[in-house]
């Protein structure tokens, strides 16, 4: 009973060996506990998301570089939709104003064709024929202006002569064509004259256009190629020469109003170079270095978490080992002592009783002498806690040396400490330990009782103790409450 309750200050002991905080089969190291666990979950959860962030963050910049590209390839096609769109314009009104009379000759073509910086023109009737004949230089010009444009001419002329047709008076045609070596861009415009509908057909040399200049200006970048592609097969090339690179991403926007098309391959080392270059991993160095230096940081706390909680283990364990008897396991004499202090403490500041028992085993000597040391101390043990079983939860009992225990009795007076002293000495006479009952022993103590006077706690444990040798005097076996001695102080008389 009493050995079980908890000395003042002091933590009670742990069952047997249970205390160790790190028992289990993962190095004390490596292991983090449930919080921990959570805690390292939650941090490789965001960094989860930051992977997310990182990786869709690449994934828009890759559509946007794409979509720069794109954009830059329409922007292109629509220069030179417009380009060929003035041309076909001037072109149309040159003939509106020069080629409409009935006696246009070779030379009116001839100088409308220089005007405007042709390599050669010819004009086509409604048959589709030749109306005029060209200078011999652009004889081949005018040759493949005139297979060319021939049907056109024709197709043009018949459908401005129906009612239903009238809308496609003034169309056009333009296209690149290969003469030789050297590409050409040939339109033909239809227009009215006194002789009926008529197309002026006529070429320039590409060089001598913006063509060449747009297409090369397309990107700044190495291994780009840009095509200005015919539908009937004409191509206009710019950036780097031979096939389309095995890595690069294809864009293509139509050019309105011809029957054109530009392409331009870029190389995905060049599109996407700052993504696939060193800026491309250190978003993900980053990462990698945030969630290890996370996960360390969380070890760390765990750990010192984990020290903290073994010190404090250990402090309760060193305190518990401080105040207590390791024979008996009741509290030393230190701990009993400091008991008794704060017991008398409180009877004070309560104006309580407190009364104290001196307890001593008779003849104890002849214990260790009969059966030996270490039996005696068994016998000794058995004694205490037999003792002790019979106290009540208030009361306090500790072993003050050898085979002596004192016993603290809060809120009991003389004659409460006398019947307390009777309830233990007959639980010890029925609870023997067996060591002294086989060789025919029996365990009795003599008891010093002493109620506290307002005295000193010396002067309190000296006069039970002196009780107790009376009792010893007096056959032991008993036990013996101390008589306080009035200090009788005569006064004089006043004379
Ligand atoms: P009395 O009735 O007068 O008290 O006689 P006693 O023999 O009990 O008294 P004495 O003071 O002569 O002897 C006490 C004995 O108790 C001597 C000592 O060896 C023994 N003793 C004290 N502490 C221990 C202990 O922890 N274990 C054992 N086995 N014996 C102890
Ligand atoms: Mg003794
Ligand atoms: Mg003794």
């Amino acid at each position: 009973m009493g050995s079980d309750r908890p000395a003042p200050g002091s933590a009670k002991p742990p069952a047997g060996g249970q205390g160790a905080p790190n028992a289990g089969h993962l190095p004390p190291r490596l292991r983090l506990g449930r919080l921990g666990a959570v805690v390292v979950l939650a941090w490789l959860a965001v960094m989860v998301a930051g992977a997310w962030v990182i990786a869709n963050s690449e994934a828009s910049s890759r559509r946007a570089m794409a979509g720069r590209l794109d954009a830059r390839t329409r922007y292109a096609a629509s220069f030179i939709s417009i380009y060929a769109r003035d041309l076909l314009a001037r072109e149309r009104s040159a003939a509106r104003a020069w080629l409409a009379s009935p006696d246009g000759t070779a030379d009116t073509l001839a100088r409308t064709s220089a005007a405007l910086g042709m390599t050669g023109a010819v004009l086509l009737d409604a048959h589709g024929r030749a109306v005029v004949d060209s200078p011999r230089s652009d004889q081949p010009v005018a040759a493949l202006l005139t297979r060319r444009y021939a049907g056109f001419a024709a197709a043009a002329a018949a459908a401005a002569a129906t009612a239903s047709g009238a809308g496609r008076a003034g169309a056009s045609r333009i296209s690149l064509v290969q003469l030789g070596k050297s590409p050409l861009i040939t339109f033909a415009a239809t227009y009215p004259s006194a002789s009926g509908a008529r197309v002026l057909a006529g070429a320039y040399a590409v060089s001598d256009t913006v063509l060449p200049s747009a297409l090369d200006h397309m990107l700044s970048t190495g291994g780009w190629q840009a095509f200005l592609v015919d539908s009937t097969g004409g191509r206009l090339a710019a950036g780097q020469p031979g096939p389309r690179p095995a890595d690069s991403v294809s864009f293509r926007a139509a050019v309105a109003g011809t029957p054109w098309a530009i392409v331009v391959n870029d190389p995905e080392s060049q599109l996407y170079g700052f993504l696939s270059g060193p800026g491309s991993w250190v978003g993900w160095l980053a990462l990698t270095g945030l969630t290890v230096a996370g996960l360390a940081i969380i070890l760390l706390i765990a750990g010192l978490a984990r020290n903290r909680t073994q010190l404090t283990a250990l402090n309760d364990q060193l305190a518990r080992l401080a105040s207590v008897d390791p024979l008996t396991g009741l509290r030393n004499r230190r701990a009993i002592e400091e008991y008794l202090h704060d017991a008398l403490s409180a009877a004070r500041r309560h104006a309580l009783p407190l009364s104290l028992l001196v307890v001593d085993v008779d003849h104890f000597k002849n214990f260790n002498d009969q059966l030996g040391h270490r039996s005696g101390d068994a016998v000794l043990a058995h004694t205490a806690h037999a003792l002790d079983r019979a106290l009540r939860a208030e009361d306090a009992m500790g072993r003050w040396g050898g085979e002596e225990f004192l016993v603290v009795l809060p809120g009991t007076d003389e004659e409460g400490a006398v019947r307390v002293a009777g309830r233990i000495r007959a639980a010890l006479a029925a609870d023997q330990p067996e060591e002294a009952s086989a060789h025919g022993l029996s365990v009795t103590v003599t008891i010093g009782v002493a109620e506290w006077q307002q005295e000193e706690m010396s002067e309190l444990v000296g006069r039970a103790d002196r009780a107790l040798y009376e009792g010893k005097a007096a056959g032991r076996d008993t036990a013996q409450v101390s008589t306080v001695m009035a200090a009788v102080t005569e006064v004089p008389e006043r004379a």
